[in-house]
């Protein structure tokens, strides 16, 4: 079992694994190869940054905790296909970092901090940049509401969002034994695979406007969530799919939610 000599920050996020037999599976999940470049959020104590190093032509790992970097680099030592940026992965300019490399394939694989699970994932989204595959560690319950179907009481905007980019699929369970310190939740090794089926957006921001307003308050049906919208319009598109105006969100699928957005779009 791996050991530490750190002082972990409960703020950050920071429950590292200890056991490298969860981290080989995590890398394995992967496919990457000595052609790809992977980008790791949160290396902490490079568990995972190294085995990633071993298969790939390079890793990009941001760290925000610059405390970590005495640890860090002597955990890296001879590890030159590694570039660790010390700064917060959300303010980073991603798509130019990544610029700076050539590389076949692209990855993105982490235990990630859980406080900032889906901050990262619409940062992803939103870099414009194609990702072969995506794995991430992340709490369970979230890992469950990333991969529900409608009519769940886990179905949510985020669900939807996520499905509609990505073919979602559950990896595999990891106790929370598995890391130090022992966090309070179990988590789920998710993959991401883009959805190469994705039916035409008009515009992505407005797509979420309608996502976060539709399951704004949960007990309420579309009808009062979009009432600041044209209500003929959205009864008409609930209309096409044998809806009506009383429909709650977590009904609905992401084709409805797709052409809701599409209609109202001006
Ligand atoms: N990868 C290591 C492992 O699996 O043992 C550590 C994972 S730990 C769950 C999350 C790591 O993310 C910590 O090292 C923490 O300092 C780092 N972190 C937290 N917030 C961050 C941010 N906004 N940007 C970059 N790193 C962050």
């Amino acid at each position: 079992m791996e050991k530490y000599d750190v002082k972990f920050k409960k703020k950050l996020g920071q429950n590292f694994l200890k056991n490298i037999n969860v981290v080989k599976r995590i890398v394995d999940v992967s496919d990457i190869d000595d052609n790809s470049l992977v980008i790791e959020v949160g290396p902490g104590g490079a568990i995972m940054t190294r085995e990633l190093a071993l298969k790939a032509k390079n890793v990009l790992a941001y760290e925000i905790d610059q405390d970590l970097s005495d640890e860090l680099f002597k955990r890296l030592d001879g590890f030159d296909n590694v570039n660790v940026l010390f700064q917060d992965f959300l303010n980073s300019d991603l798509a130019s970092d990544v610029d700076n490399y050539s590389y076949d394939k692209l990855y993105f694989v982490s235990n990630v901090p859980y406080y900032i699970t889906t901050p990262i994932i619409l940062k992803l989204i939103k870099s414009g940049l194609k990702f072969n595959k995506i794995v991430m560690m992340v709490q369970k319950e979230v890992g469950d509401r990333f991969s529900t179907e409608p009519g769940s009481r886990e179905y949510g905007s985020i669900t939807v969002l996520l499905n509609y980019f990505y073919d979602i699929k559950k990896e595999f369970f990891v106790s929370k034994k598995e890391f130090v310190p022992e966090p309070k939740v179990d988590s789920l090794v998710i993959s991401f695979t883009e959805n190469e089926h994705k039916l035409p957006l008009k515009d992505f921001e407005f797509f979420e406007k309608i996502l976060h307003d539709s399951f704004q308050y949960k007990r309420k049906n579309i009808k009062n969530n979009l009432k600041a919208y044209d209500l003929k319009i959205v009864e008409r598109v609930l209309n096409d799919f044998d809806y009506d105006l009383t429909v709650r969100a977590e009904e609905l699928s992401i084709e409805v939610f797709v052409s809701l957005a599409n209609a109202l779009y001006k």
